[in-house]
């Protein structure tokens, strides 16, 4: 727990929050700026800065309960997709240090961009990506 994390202030009960799912170990509630209709943020109770600080019985746990958010998004509201993702640093737009997975309903025709704008790499540079990342594992 940490006494400035807005999420951990949520967590605790301290910050009002529309909350959809809740139990010992993680809470779903609505991003207060949704990009679409449904839009859910899962957060462990526990404070981990980001995905890759969370342990791994966490982290799976966190996974299972955004499939059944998006699961009842899809049946409940809706929608006809959805984007999960999660946002690690500030150069990937993390701007809670709080780990969070996000449920981003989607719908036909929502118009949401989501970019990933591609780029062309030669295969020296993919073969050593490829060797590094290996690597690290
Ligand atoms: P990030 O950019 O860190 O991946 O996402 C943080 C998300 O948390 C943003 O989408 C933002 O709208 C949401 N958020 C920030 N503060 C609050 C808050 O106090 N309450 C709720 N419900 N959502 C918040
Ligand atoms: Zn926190």
């Amino acid at each position: 727990m940490s006494d400035s994390c807005i999420f951990c202030k949520i967590a605790r009960g301290e910050i009002p929050s529309y909350k959809v799912y809740e139990d010992d170990v993680v809470l779903a509630f609505l991003d207060v700026n949704p990009s679409s209709r449904g839009h859910t943020l899962v957060v462990p109770k526990e404070h981990f800065d980001d995905m890759t600080k969370c342990p791994k019985d966490i982290l799976d746990y966190c996974f299972e309960v955004a499939q059944l958010i998006a699961q009842a998004q899809i049946k409940e509201l809706g929608a006809t997709g959805a984007n999960v993702l999660t946002n690690i640093g500030k150069s990937a737009g993390q701007s809670v240090r709080h780990f969070h997975i996000h449920v981003i309903p989607r719908y036909d025709n929502d118009g949401l961009k989501l970019a990933f704008p591609p780029k062309q790499l030669e295969d020296k540079e993919m073969l050593l990506i490829q060797d590094s990342i290996s690597k690290g594992l």
